[in-house]
């Protein structure tokens, strides 16, 4: 049976149940925070005017998704059909956080809502700040009537800066777009760099590409603090510290540089500032970037050659490394390396961090900002949400949190807690199930999962439009996004046709092209998915033409000195670091970093019970050269701890974790924690170089075994 075909079946509803049962195929996308954005097929069956879902599954036909889907969304339908969904608009009945709530009317809920927006609007629209990310990847359940909704208002504005911003404006500057290698290509590399990610949880269709190479004699790197499960699989494994990407990219350029392993007809064509960055680049010796990430030289004088004699070498970034003060400038020195030695000549060589460059949405199409009507209102960064709920003047007074869960997610979390818990604040948050950010709303309002509404996607991870038609319809009272915002505008009295707008509409105007081709929305939905319309092999920089100003690739930006930033790609040190912070250091002598577990997905699914048993509980990988002398041993409670908070997890002593690091897979939501915390407790608001994103990775914590007295604790 094929998508949109029907098949009759007799008297399968169950032993002795002769009804007819209809089972149909649905086209749909995996909405979730994921590079691979999955082509996916429900399976539905139809009992007389019911409409249940009763398979999942990755289409076999789209080329990225090879039939497979990851174990967290494998496990969608316990998601969608979770006895804890909310169902019903709820209103407040304890104090703030104790998420104690009663069930209202839509019609109640929106009156009250609108009457002290409204309240606020008419004072100061900017007392009001939306609140969202990734929960759905969807350009129209995303940020389509929502923005519309803000822009009318005159809200603040959210800068997104939580996940990725960093390493998105890096690229921007340096190859002028989110733009890279095609996935499709890594099976015919050579050598593949897997630096800052762990593909086997976090990239799966990318890893399975790999795995190809790796079959026909590719060789396989991995440059990570920690020893994931990539890593384990990959033929080399190199575990600087955290926060030194950047330098060991300058490790590498200095003696590729020195040796004269460099693509001069590539750099002379394509490039811009060779001469600057190679003075640059002669300040990193190899002696020096091995003090500063924790590696031995020798390991970078063979990266460096390997990375010039093996072709075509593809490196695949992913957005950890670059969650440290100098995250954009080591995504920067890192996006020069495939220029200078002429790994773009080759489909199969070059540099993927994102692919969403690629696409052409029509934001003006999906947001109206002709709605701000010549108003500029202020940005708050959600990446320092804790400090700007608590300081910000003038003060926000009602947040609106959709597609996210910034209690559990956001840094400093015991700041974002109270910020949370203010009394004078009004909050609304849009969910699926009460999570530890609904515990503070006002009203949490129901809404619809990815199996529900409607939507389309883009790729960050490949080169495909992908349909999500809705499978079944709305459960109990929930309602998507947009028609949440729709009714929301109504109930505000705005009259604009475009708060009418359907999401059928809104999906047909998403995209202002499909690569060189027309957008057909009518299509796309009918198949599913539609490679964008670019040559086939990709290889977007074989010959320049990269979309900066200059058109080449730029070593140096004329717009960074612009904004008064080094044009140069530099290693900045961490905030917080042995070499850069040694009386901190000396308190807090271990570095933190909080990746994701594997059956996570940021938090969510961490109320999926089959998933959460999988993960069992929270822990921390901890080296036994640190672990001995804390007197910890494996299967302790421990507490992680500096001066912002602390949490307790279980210690995994062992080598995953190199010395001086610790390792929290995450996120957990707080409340499902034996303590109700989780590692976002120490992490910091401060903000990268570039892009002005969060720093998760960028801690200094020290650890000890859960209850101990602290003057015990080493910090040796
Ligand atoms: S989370 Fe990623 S790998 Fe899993 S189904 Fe979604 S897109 Fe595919």
């Amino acid at each position: 049976m094929g998508p949109g075909e029907r098949e009759a079946l007799i008297g399968s509803g169950g032993a002795g149940d002769q009804r007819d049962v209809v089972r149909e195929i649905v086209q749909a996308a995996c909405p979730h925070d994921c590079p691979d954005t999955c082509a996916m097929q429900v399976t539905v069956e139809h009992h007389g005017k019911r409409r249940i879902a009763v398979k999942i599954a990755g289409d076999p036909h789209h080329p990225p998704t090879g039939g497979a889907l990851c174990t967290k969304v494998s496990r969608y339908l316990e998601r969608t059909y979770h006895p804890d969904r909310v169902l019903t608009p709820l209103r407040r009945i304890g104090r703030k956080g104790a998420g104690r709530f009663e069930p209202v009317s839509w019609d109640r809920a929106l009156d009250e809502i609108a009457q002290r927006l409204g309240a606020i609007a008419a004072r100061n629209p900017e007392g009001i700040l939306p609140y969202s990310y990734a929960g759905t990847m969807g350009l129209v359940q995303g940020e389509s009537m929502s923005q519309r909704f803000f822009n009318k208002l005159g809200a603040s504005r959210l800068e997104r800066t939580i996940c990725a911003e960093a390493g998105s404006k890096a690229l921007r500057y340096t190859l002028g777009a989110s733009v890279g290698m095609d996935m499709e290509q890594f099976e015919n590399s050579r050598q593949i760099i897997f630096w800052g990610t762990n593909a086997v949880a976090s990239n799966l269709h990318l890893w399975s590409r790999a795995q190809e190479a790796k079959r026909r004699g590719a060789r396989l790197i991995a440059i990570d603090p920690y020893r994931s499960l990539t890593a384990e699989r990959c033929h080399e494994h190199i575990a600087p510290l955290p926060g030194t990407d950047g330098a060991l990219a300058f490790g590498i350029m200095h003696v590729l540089i020195r040796e004269g392993w460099i693509d001069r007809d590539y750099i002379e064509r394509y490039t811009l500032g060779f001469d600057a960055l190679a003075e640059r680049a002669l300040q990193y010796d190899p002696a020096r970037v091995a003090a500063i990430c924790g590696i031995g030289a020798g390991i970078i004088e063979r990266l460096a050659h390997d990375y010039w004699q093996v072709r075509p070498t593809a490196i695949r970034l992913n957005y950890g490394m670059q969650r440290t003060h100098g995250g954009g400038n080591a995504v920067r020195a890192i996006t020069c390396l495939p220029a200078l030695a002429g790994h773009w000549r080759d489909p199969a060589g070059g540099l993927l961090l994102s692919s969403s460059g690629t696409f052409d949405t029509d934001d003006a199409a999906l947001e109206h900002p002709e709605l701000l009507a010549g108003r500029t209102p202020r940005a708050i960064n959600m990446s320092a949400i804790g400090e700007a709920l608590l300081r910000a003047q003038p003060p926000i007074e009602a947040l609106v949190v959709y597609n996210s869960n910034p209690v559990a997610v956001a840094p400093q979390s015991s700041e974002v807690a109270r910020g949370f818990a203010r009394d004078d604040l009004f909050t609304v948050v849009l969910e699926h199930f009460v999570t530890d950010t609904a515990d503070y709303a006002d009203f949490v309002l129901p809404a619809t999962t990815q199996l529900e509404h409607l939507d389309v996607h883009l790729s960050y991870g490949h080169l495909y439009q992908v349909a999500n038609n809705p499978a079944v319809p709305p459960l109990g009272e929930a309602q998507p996004n947009t028609e949440i915002f729709r009714r929301l505008a109504r109930h505000m009295g705005y009259t604009e046709a475009c708060f009418s707008e359907s999401d059928e509409s809104i999906a047909a105007g998403a995209f202002a092209s499909c690569g060189a081709s027309p957008y057909d929305w009518e299509r796309l939905r009918r198949d599913g998915w539609q490679r964008l319309d670019v040559p086939q092999p990709y290889a977007p920089f074989a010959t320049g033409n990269f979309p900066t100003p200059s058109g080449r690739c730029e070593f140096v930006s004329a717009r960074l000195a612009a904004l008064g930033q080094d044009p140069l790609p530099d290693f900045v040190p961490p905030y917080e670091s042995v070499l850069s912070a040694p009386e901190l250091a000396r308190r807090f002598p271990l570095a933190i970093i909080s990746p994701p577990a594997r059956n996570f997905l940021n938090s969510s699914f961490v109320n999926v019970v089959s998933l959460r048993d999988t993960e069992g509980e929270p822990h921390l990988d901890i080296n036994p050269a640190d672990a001995g002398p804390r007197g910890i041993v494996d299967g302790d409670r421990v507490e992680v701890y500096n001066d912002r908070g602390s949490f307790t997890v279980r210690a995994r002593v062992g080598e995953r974790a190199r010395p001086g690091v610790v390792v929290a897979l995450s996120i957990w939501w707080k409340k499902l924690a034996a303590d109700r915390k989780n590692a976002n407790e120490v992490t910091s608001q401060r903000l990268t170089d570039i892009g002005a994103g969060a720093t998760f990775y960028d801690c200094l914590v020290d650890v000890r075994v859960a209850g101990s007295d602290p003057a015990r604790v080493s910090s040796s």
